[in-house]
């Protein structure tokens, strides 16, 4: 079958401007190539450092930023090139909640208003329909009818991630992308709103990408991870192979960073060191080879590609 999202050789480079005729004097390589699917019921986990692009790629795939070349393919119909009236459609089916519930919801609605917006963006339903729609949102997403009428102010972040939820829910989407969404929240409230999200893909059968930084986190809600590195896809695989067996040395040193939940785990031999090169200039050949711990010379002249080493395991690297 097809997957539901799947997007092919995806560029985002931001040109800086500079100078007194403002030539473009360089450019940022947010994302520079990367290729990823996603299925249906499935969430696929996009992990790396800050800056590494991966909140600019969820963007892209969104449309709320212009690639600057590739493909993003929804059930089978390029969308790269979709005009406003088709993307209306489109938007529909894939929605976003952002990692911040503070800024994203408008602080002057209500939280009804805020969750029933979207019905009377695309002219759904008479008043009272729509509040019985937003009524059962409130439910499903662990929160009460009667704090539709308080404003956003009055809710914990948690309650406010809830309702971020609760939004991107309301026009029946197949796929949300997830920037960071439980990032800003204390860890046990984060338990809550992971087991939330589980739980709502179990329902509806929705597809996520869910995009982080803390490890922890991925592998619990995850199905696949990829992990990005400077704008590329260093390692994709299934999160057991992944955690247990990763291949690429920068997703050893991720995971070595990371405290180890049971005692006895194995513990990666390499931790992260050296700062991360700038997206301006990145090196080149491998990306990882100013801070990688096995590099050999090959690594700073030739780019390693993706390629597989196990069933659906792909990894970037030239020892592997
Ligand atoms: Fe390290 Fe070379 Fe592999 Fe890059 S290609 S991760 S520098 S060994
Ligand atoms: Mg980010």
């Amino acid at each position: 079958a097809k997957p539901l999202l799947e997007v092919r050789d995806l560029v985002k480079h931001f040109p800086i401007r500079k100078g007194l005729f403002g030539k473009p004097a360089a450019k940022v390589h947010a994302v520079d190539g990367i290729s990823l699917s996603i299925g249906a019921g499935e969430t696929l986990g996009l992990v790396g450092e800050s800056g590494c692009g991966k909140s600019t790629a969820g963007k892209v795939i969104l449309r709320l930023i212009e690639p600057t070349s590739g493909s993003i393919e929804l059930e089978g119909r390029d969308i790269t090139q979709y005009g406003p009236g088709e993307m209306l459609a489109v938007r529909r089916q894939m929605q976003v909640v952002f990692q911040d519930p503070y800024s994203s919801l408008n602080p002057r609605m209500p939280a009804g208003e805020i969750v029933g917006e979207p019905f009377i963006n695309y002219g759904m339903g008479g008043a009272a329909e729509r509040q019985d729609k937003v009524a059962q949102l409130f439910r499903r997403v662990g929160l009460r009818p009667e704090q539709m009428a308080r404003y956003p102010h009055e809710f914990s972040g948690g309650q406010r991630q809830r309702l971020g939820i609760a939004r991107a829910l309301a026009l029946g989407p197949k796929l949300i992308i997830g920037d960071e969404p439980v990032s800003a929240l204390d860890v046990s409230v984060q338990a809550q709103v992971i087991n939330l999200l589980m739980d709502l893909q179990a329902e509806f059968g929705l597809s996520y990408l869910f995009i982080a930084h803390d490890l922890a986190v991925v592998e619990h809600i995850s199905h696949r991870v990829a992990v990005m590195y400077l704008g590329k896809i260093v390692e994709v695989a299934p999160k057991r192979s992944l955690f247990g067996a990763p291949q690429h040395p920068y997703t050893e040193a991720l995971l070595a960073s990371v405290p180890l939940p049971k005692p006895g785990a194995r513990r990666a031999r390499q931790t992260l060191t050296g700062d991360v090169p700038s997206p301006i200039a990145p090196p080149p050949g491998c990306r990882f080879h100013t801070r990688c711990p096995y590099a050999i010379p090959r690594c700073s002249q030739e780019e390693p590609l993706l390629h597989a080493v196990a069933d659906g395991h792909e990894v970037a690297c030239h020892l592997r």
